[in-house]
């Protein structure tokens, strides 16, 4: 399956991922804040923040989707390099 796209105005079009609105603010600020990243069986990308990854999966869901963003995989690329984590 064919991942969808983002349009970024740093990166162009991209294939889309999902982080928790922490990592967003994180790369808006240059500040890390942790990176615990996944992928999905279908190549999606996502990745949470330390203060997200130390919460219960309850507590986590409680959040709701307003906690998590889209983003495109350039700015997610930039995230993990931000918090010095190796995508592999
Ligand atoms: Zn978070
Ligand atoms: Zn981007």
């Amino acid at each position: 399956m064919k991942v969808p796209s983002v349009t970024c105005g740093t990166h162009g079009k991209q294939p889309q991922t999902f982080v928790c609105v922490h990592i967003i603010e994180s790369i808006r600020e240059g500040e890390p804040k942790g990176f615990w990243w996944s992928r999905g069986p279908d190549g999606v990308w996502d990745a949470i923040c330390d203060q997200c990854n130390s919460l219960s999966q309850d507590d986590f869901d409680k959040l709701g989707p307003g906690n998590i963003g889209v983003i495109c995989l350039g700015c997610f690329e930039d995230a993990a390099a931000l918090n010095e984590v190796e995508l592999s």
